[in-house]
């Protein structure tokens, strides 16, 4: 292959490939930020649904700790009267009251764990807490309770322990708040060992997206965000990037057949290129020995045209070729290489021989014309369309496949013959007519006198 076309095809190869690498990476890049994005805005949303549902536990303690405050103050107190206020609230399902100095108003009795609790509870908490009316959140059992101070009872500061209870959060809180959620998402109340405490939809067909963390309210749980097997964003874009990446693995698979093809054709183009230079340089180097030797032949024309048309009596017999052949006396001399002429009456016999038909019919013909002698070869054979006559005695050119019925042959008699007249100094002419037949005329210039 010449070494321009080496470099074409190596700036293609490379060029494919770069653009390959190129939109490889841009895929990832493109994939990669597409997901952060879907996950930044599920995280978000999670986030408010966390936020909203802790303002909402937050509201129905501060309702819950406003009326039991009401009853703490009432100066005629009782401990019924906070029995009466739980069955007010169901959000709350344990209630505990005591004084600093370790006093217990409700409830009436205590299990010793309880006792234990309320102690622990006392001890720990700072002084600071019970002076400013503080309030945090415990775990008790498996459930959270809010301590907090209530001041202005007739007691003096009280610390009320508040257990809450998990249906009441469900009912009042979490239904009301996750169930219209719209959308293919699912949010669910995790608890500490990831179990599922609360879903507002089933599960089963669902994976986990991510999870996010309640406020100090609801410690230890976490709120997290489910999304349909398969039909996640994160899916969806996952989906969209392979089918890119195929579209595109398609492409290059395109470009490198093609590259292949292309390689092979210009593989294949520059070896007949070779082929045919080899042969024409064997062909001219084959011909320059005999017409080195072009001399004074006249008086040969006449035994050159009957040897050659010996050379084919066989062929032309066995075909039942009617053959003619005319010359005319007294032809004045042409210099000539016999052999060469021989070799050119050679292919023009064999050429009628080849493109005849049904009418078989030969004739040869050596005449003066002028200041040329002319040797004409006709035959009444398939013939030459008139766009074609030109061009037949050029290197290799041959005529159409189907106008020469498969005949054999290489495409350089014709050029042979016109290079050995030319080297005479004469030249070669054809007449024809398609289905009619052909007359192929050499000239050879008759010498001027001394
Ligand atoms: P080849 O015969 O090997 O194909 P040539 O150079 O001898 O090559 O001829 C070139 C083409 O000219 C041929 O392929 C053929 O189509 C056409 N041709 C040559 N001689 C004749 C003829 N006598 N009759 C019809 N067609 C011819």
């Amino acid at each position: 292959m010449k070494q321009r076309e080496i470099l074409i095809f190596v700036a293609v190869l490379l060029a494919s490939a770069t653009l390959a690498v190129l939109a490889t990476l841009s895929l990832r890049q493109w994939e990669v930020s597409a997901e952060r994005r879907v996950h930044e805005q599920a995280r978000d949303m999670a986030a408010m649904a966390a936020e909203k549902i802790e303002m909402a536990v937050l509201k129905l303690e501060e309702e819950g700790l406003g009326s039991l405050r009401l009853a703490t103050r009432d100066p005629r107190f009782t401990p019924e009267m906070i029995e009466t206020w739980k069955t007010h609230t169901s959000f709350f399902d344990r209630a505990y009251l005591c004084d600093r100095q370790g006093k217990v108003p409700y409830p009436r009795r205590l299990s010793s764990p309880e006792t234990a609790m309320l102690t622990g509870l006392r001890t720990e908490l700072s002084a600071g807490f019970w002076d400013r009316g503080g309030r945090r959140h415990i775990q008790l059992g498996d459930q959270v309770a809010l301590v907090a101070v209530i001041h202005g009872s007739s007691r003096g500061p009280l610390l009320a322990v508040l257990r809450r209870s998990e249906q009441g959060l469900r009912r009042d809180i979490l239904e009301k708040t996750l169930a219209g959620l719209e959308g293919q998402s699912t949010l669910a109340v995790l608890d500490n060992s990831g179990r599922p405490v609360y879903a507002a939809r089933s599960l089963d067909r669902a994976e986990h997206v991510l999870s996010v963390d309640f406020g100090e309210a609801l410690p230890a749980w976490r709120l997290a965000l489910y999304e349909p097997k398969g039909l996640s964003p994160r899916d969806a874009v996952r989906r969209q990037a392979m089918l890119l990446m195929a579209v595109f693995v398609l492409l290059v698979g395109v470009i490198a057949v093609g590259l292949g093809a292309t390689y092979r054709l210009v593989r294949r183009e520059s070896e007949m290129a070779r082929l045919k230079s080899d042969f024409v340089a064997n062909v001219s180097h084959d011909l320059k020995t005999p017409l080195a030797l072009i001399r004074m032949f006249a008086e040969t024309v006449e035994p050159i045209v009957h040897e050659v048309l010996e050379a084919f009596r066989y062929p032309l017999a066995q075909q039942g070729f009617k053959v003619e052949v005319y010359v005319e006396p007294d032809l004045p001399e042409v210099r000539l290489d016999p052999e060469a002429i021989k070799q050119a009456l050679a292919n023009l016999v064999d050429n009628a021989i080849k493109y005849s038909d049904e009418r078989r019919r030969l004739s040869v013909t050596v005449q003066r014309c002028g200041d040329e002698v002319c040797i004409a070869v006709s035959d009444e054979g398939i013939g030459i369309q008139p766009r074609e006559q030109e061009r037949i005695f050029e290197k290799f050119y041959r005529i159409g496949r189907s106008e020469t019925q498969g005949r054999r042959g290489s495409g350089v008699g014709l050029a042979l013959v016109k290079h050995i007249v030319t080297a005479h100094g004469g030249s070669v002419t054809v007449e024809s007519r398609p289905a009619e037949g052909s007359m192929f005329v050499l000239r050879l210039p008759i010498p001027e006198a001394p």
